[in-house]
């Protein structure tokens, strides 16, 4: 890694993040977010028509995260709520510290919560619930969360917190196919356009232990995972800013998800991490926002000055009447 890629880098970040006494947990500077707002304007355009549109809580439930086999696939990366739980006078004493053999925080004990992992986890069972059947032309989606990750290292674009936008499509196993087959081309054209240097590569997630090793191995085999990769800190160890997935039939088999057919409805998402894709754009383009390229700015809906104009007011869906009328509010 170059020394001279990793110190332009931290001085780019000290200027755009405060560091919180917690690694990997930043203030995000107005700037940051000007850049983080543009790129979900961005997104909001791209968007395919008749998304469903949800923006979820950094919390979900618990026993939903079970069921989706997060514990088995990812328990070291899971964050849990905690909380003191008992009468008045319990937890005045704990945390009043008057029990010299017990500290606060081993009073706690876990709630019915964890901290949302990815944004699109809440989303299947939410859908589930409607109990109707995926229609023949498929179910889009538009989610997003603030996610947490337990993460082990704590580099500027390795985060504990941080902001995930994505879409889901629900389907055919070829609809859900074809929909990460057609984003992981189209992204490669949004790099350009935001002139960013660029792969997009197969990959694995990062499973727990040695069966996750072979679980990696299988969704690498079968072309389950791609990641768009730009050279934040090194050319050698690019940040994965996107990712491209296809979950076969996991996520409808666990909650019933069924196509019009009848069949198991298969599923795939698009996931834009945005504050990595935040830091990538300023790593290649500078603290300056008037400097950007024209087409950059333009892309990101910026005026001259950098700052986002809203000219086009973006369509929904949702929102406006019960779920499952999918009537167009414009
Ligand atoms: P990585 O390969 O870096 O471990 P991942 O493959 O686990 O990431 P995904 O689960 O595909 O990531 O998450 C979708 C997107 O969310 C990633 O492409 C990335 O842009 C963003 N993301 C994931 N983890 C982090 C993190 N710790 N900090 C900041 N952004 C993240
Ligand atoms: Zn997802
Ligand atoms: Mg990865």
């Amino acid at each position: 890694m170059s020394r001279r890629a990793e110190d332009q880098i931290g001085s780019i970040a000290d200027t755009l993040l405060q560091p919180t006494s917690a690694a990997g947990v930043y203030a995000r500077t107005a700037l940051f977010e000007r850049v983080v707002e543009g790129l979900s304007g961005l997104i909001t355009r791209l968007r395919e028509p008749d998304a469903e549109i949800f923006r979820f809580p950094p919390v979900m439930s618990r026993q939903q995260l079970e069921r989706s086999g997060y514990l088995k696939s990812f328990p070291h990366l899971l964050g849990s709520v905690s909380c003191l739980h008992g009468e008045e006078s319990d937890i005045r004493a704990l945390v009043e510290g008057r029990d010299p053999d017990q500290d606060w925080v081993a009073g706690l004990s876990a709630t019915d919560l964890v901290l949302t992992p990815a944004a699109c986890y809440p989303l299947y069972p939410l859908v589930a619930t409607s109990g109707s059947a995926v229609p023949v032309k498929g179910l889009l989606f538009d989610v997003a969360s603030y996610c947490f990750r337990r993460e082990r290292s704590f580099e500027v674009d390795r985060l504990q917190a941080f902001q995930m936008r994505e879409w889901v499509c629900m389907g055919t196993p070829e609809q859900a196919l074809d929909f990460q087959t057609r984003w992981k081309f189209r992204a490669d054209g949004l790099a350009t356009k935001l002139a960013l240097p660029h792969t997009v590569a197969p990959a694995s997630d990062p499973f727990f232990g040695r069966a996750g090793k072979l679980m990696a191995m299988s969704q690498l085999q079968q072309s389950l995972k791609f990641e768009l990769l730009i050279p934040v800190h090194s050319e050698e160890l690019p940040t994965a800013c996107m990712s491209f997935n296809y979950h076969q039939d996991h996520f409808g088999a666990t909650w019933g998800l069924v196509t019009d057919a009848g069949a198991v409805a298969h599923t795939a998402c698009v996931a834009f991490g945005l504050d990595r894709l935040a830091l990538a754009l300023f790593a290649t383009h500078g603290l300056d926002l008037r400097n950007w390229p024209k087409m950059v700015r333009e892309t990101l809906g910026f005026d001259r000055e950098g700052y986002v104009t809203t000219s086009e007011r973006p369509r929904y869906t949702n929102g406006t009447t019960p779920r499952g009328n999918t009537a167009v509010t414009e």
